[in-house]
């Protein structure tokens, strides 16, 4: 009754055969942290591809009115289970929804949610401009999806996480209760909120000048030595895009073999010269963060696959925690660091990908250090992964004003 109520109101827009849930399986399959959860989601109803603001409202009035659970979804990258479907849902498909983009003041860009990272950043660097911050996932998924599902990435060794420092300002977004505009520390509650309390339609986000940045490599024999020159290229941070640290095993996969590596590389991107320029590292780019486990994972390289990963390791502790991890493990374990500017302190965000039965030596090792282990997989519901009271509870406050039914992906923010 309600599938021909929707069918009738968006004709082809409006898709709810098997191929659906076949694709919304094997999304989360390709991208969840941990791929076992996926027995927790239920099959979507059916599939909106929205164009424009009056198709979410009135599926919003029609699943507010029947207590249907709707879940935006962008590219469908996302990691920690935020698509992972409690209930039977409506997914809106938010990539047909129109796109807009408008450089504001040259400080900030204002988009709507159709748009890809990828396509805000083309029309930035047109104007010699960039974003802050992306994610590496920037060449397939939405800037939305990344304002409510991620957090860091390219820019975030200057910048931090792209909604600190004001990186995040305002968004205009749309409930079962109306449309309201946020700003400020209000429009916070949506950022990493996993759509559970408003569809952003609008967001806008700080931009910087774009420069000619070059990707590096600087190859190191010891660990010691590439932890002394990522404390010496400090000083020079403002000239420095990016930076990251992957022992030899892990860059010798990443690049198939097509460059030269040694035990300890560090990759640069700077407009200052450090090393030797090449063009092929630009694809490391794309594996920072999760790009990194989903790659390796898929690539099968370990028979029970596992991982510790979002590990923020201060520099002067990067040494005591992985070379004995290293030493002891060798190829059978692969490290990959990010280096970031986290509310202040310079620190390396962590992956380390080994065999599950590794992970209780790895563990121990991180625990003598006093490191954080963020979470382990699986992560199913928001407040698993963020470890921030203060935003949960500005993101519960919207939640309750917007969405008194609970319709928007329930049983994600707790
Ligand atoms: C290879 C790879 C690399 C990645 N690299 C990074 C990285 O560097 N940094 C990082 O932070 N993350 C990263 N991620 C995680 C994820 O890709 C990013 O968060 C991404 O930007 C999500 O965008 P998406 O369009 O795929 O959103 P989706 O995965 O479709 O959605 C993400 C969340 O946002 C919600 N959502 C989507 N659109 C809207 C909307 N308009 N309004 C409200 N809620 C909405 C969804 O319900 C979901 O909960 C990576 C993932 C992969 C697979």
């Amino acid at each position: 009754m309600l599938l021909n109520k929707l069918e009738k109101e968006f004709g082809s827009k409006f898709v709810y055969d098997e191929e659906v849930s076949k694709r919304h399986i094997q999304q989360l399959k390709c991208y969840l942290i941990d791929p076992s959860v996926i027995s927790l989601s239920k099959n979507p109803i059916g599939l909106l591809k929205v164009k424009d603001k009056e198709d979410i409202k009135y599926l919003l009035e029609i699943c507010d009115l029947h207590r249907i659970p709707i879940v935006p979804k962008g590219a469908g990258t996302t990691n920690f289970g935020q698509l992972i479907l409690f209930y039977p849902s409506i997914l809106i498909d938010m990539q047909y929804f129109e796109k807009k983009v408008e450089l504001l003041d040259n400080n900030y860009v204002r988009f709507s949610a159709g748009m890809k990272v990828n396509e805000v950043l083309s029309y930035l660097r047109k104007k010699g401009k960039d974003l802050r911050v992306y994610p590496s996932s920037f060449y397939f998924s939405t800037l939305t999806g990344f304002i409510s599902g991620g957090s860091g990435g390219t820019g975030s060794y200057q910048y931090g996480y792209y909604f600190e420092n004001k990186g995040f300002r305002w968004a205009k977004i749309i409930g079962p209760k109306g449309e309201y505009e946020l700003e400020g520390k209000r429009a916070l509650a949506v950022s990493q909120a996993s759509g559970t309390n408003g569809i952003i339609l609008e967001a806008e986000l700080a931009v910087i000048d774009y420069e000619d940045w070059r990707d590096q490599l600087v190859k190191f024999k010891d660990l010691e030595s590439a932890i002394r020159f990522i404390k010496e290229v400090e000083k020079d941070k403002k000239y420095v895009r990016r930076i990251a640290i992957e022992d030899k095993d892990t860059l010798s996969i990443v690049m198939k073999g097509k460059i030269e590596t040694d035990n300890w590389n560090v990759i640069i991107s700077s407009t200052k010269s450090y090393g030797e320029e090449i063009d092929s590292l630009k694809v490391i780019e794309t594996l920072a963060g999760s790009g990194i486990y989903v790659m390796i994972r898929n690539m099968k390289i370990f028979y029970n696959y596992s991982h510790d990963a979002l590990m923020h390791i201060p520099i002067n502790k990067f040494y005591n925690v992985i070379q004995p991890i290293k030493k002891r493990l060798g190829d059978k374990v692969l490290i990959h660091g990010d280096v970031e500017t986290i509310k202040g302190e310079v620190i390396i965000d962590t992956t380390i990908m080994s065999e599950k039965e590794n992970f209780d030596f790895i563990d121990s090792i991180l625990q003598k250090e006093g490191i954080k282990v963020p979470f382990k997989p699986p992560t199913i519901v928001i407040n698993e992964w963020l470890n921030d009271k203060e935003k949960l509870e500005l993101m519960r406050e919207l939640k309750k004003m917007i969405d008194p039914h609970n319709i928007l992906n329930p049983g994600k923010l707790i």
